[in-house]
């Protein structure tokens, strides 16, 4: 007899959520990002012992059916894509199917929702991959996920939590940073009752950059904008006086998509030429937006991690939006010629 078997589906969810929940902020980005694809305006998280206790993500989007809500916890179990071609065309956060799944395979979730035009919510509680209870709740239209006991049965990964501020900073991170990709989104992030972060969610990049550093700078960045035939850039970034010791204030968006590139992120420091002091950066926020198809972001689980078509053509497009805007805050002085 052969030895091969095919795992219990609550193990292959175990393993795959080795990949994407890794800690607290882990799951608040997860959570978020389902909101933000299900068409919120208003996406609140609550953290208790920096979602070590718990975490819930709470928004105002389009909701689930009673029927939705237990295929979501399905490993691979999406309403985003349906074939192939969907893959190299993605305009959502997620695509995988596996956050819910993975959530409910090392943690207590319970999942409430209503689409507007149902007449009562359902919620629906998972633990370690299985259903334990499910009915009819009330509440107001959209979804509310409670996520507790992370890890409760996977003690490594319970052990190698940092310490409470650690991975609270992880969660403001996530926050601040898609926040900033979502302007007219309104987020708030509290933890213990207390609210550490929030953004007016009107629309003005401005203003939420303002919400996540300082208003005072904030108020001193430089508009960029740029277009070609297949990017269109826009956003802010430091004059040449403004900067600082660590490149962490770079923020580049892809279809609002916050992502980790370094290539870009060089073109972008080294387009302020001689400007800037050696060890020091800009501040950046940075929207790319381009048609999906030139896209790949199925490189990494997490997908802060992209593959672009003409990413040459990109960086010469930042380079030169760059250099404008440093131009028209700092203009070469001029001759006066009277006539
Ligand atoms: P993915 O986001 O990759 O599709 P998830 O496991 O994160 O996979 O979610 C599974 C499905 O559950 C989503 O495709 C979506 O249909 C539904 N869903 C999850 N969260 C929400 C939410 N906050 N509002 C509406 N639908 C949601
Ligand atoms: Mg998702």
């Amino acid at each position: 007899m052969g030895q091969i078997r095919i795992m219990p589906e609550a193990l292959a969810n175990q393993i795959a959520a080795g990949e994407v929940v890794e800690r607290p902020a882990s799951v608040v980005k997860e959570l978020v990002e389902n909101a933000i694809d299900a068409g919120s305006q208003m996406i609140q998280v609550e953290l208790k012992e920096a979602g070590i206790q718990a975490i819930r993500v709470t928004d105002d989007g389009l909701g689930m059916s009673e029927e939705d809500l237990q295929m979501a916890f399905q490993p691979h179990a999406t309403s985003k894509i349906y074939d192939v071609h969907d893959l190299f065309n993605i305009h959502t956060l997620g695509f995988r199917g596996e956050a819910l799944a993975s959530i409910g395979s090392v943690a207590k979730v319970t999942l409430t929702s209503k689409r507007s035009a149902d007449e009562t919510s359902h919620y629906i509680v998972v633990e370690g991959s299985t259903i334990t209870d499910q009915g009819k709740a009330a509440a107001r239209p959209g979804t509310s996920i409670l996520v507790e006991s992370l890890f409760y049965n996977t003690p490594a990964r319970l052990k190698h939590l940092k310490s409470l501020r650690t991975e609270l900073r992880h969660s403001i991170q996530f926050v601040q940073n898609i926040a900033l990709g979502y302007p007219h989104i309104r987020f708030i992030l509290k933890n213990d009752g207390e609210t550490i972060f929030q953004t007016a969610g009107r629309g003005d990049l401005r203003q939420a950059i303002a919400n996540v550093y300082q208003p005072a700078i904030a108020r001193d960045l430089l508009a960029i904008q740029g277009e070609d035939n297949d990017f269109r850039i826009e956003g802010f970034i430091s004059p040449a006086t403004l900067t600082r010791t660590s490149k962490q204030y770079i923020h580049l968006m892809i279809n609002h998509r916050p992502v980790r590139h370094y290539g870009l992120n060089e073109t972008l420091i080294r387009a302020y030429g001689r400007q800037l002091m050696t060890g020091r950066y800009p501040i950046a926020v940075i929207d790319i937006n381009l048609d999906a198809r030139l896209l790949d972001v199925n490189v990494h689980p997490t997908k802060q991690t992209v593959r672009l078509s003409k990413e040459e053509e990109l960086a010469d497009l930042i380079k030169q939006a760059v250099i404008d805007a440093l131009e028209v805050s700092n203009p070469v002085p001029s001759v006066e010629v009277e006539d």
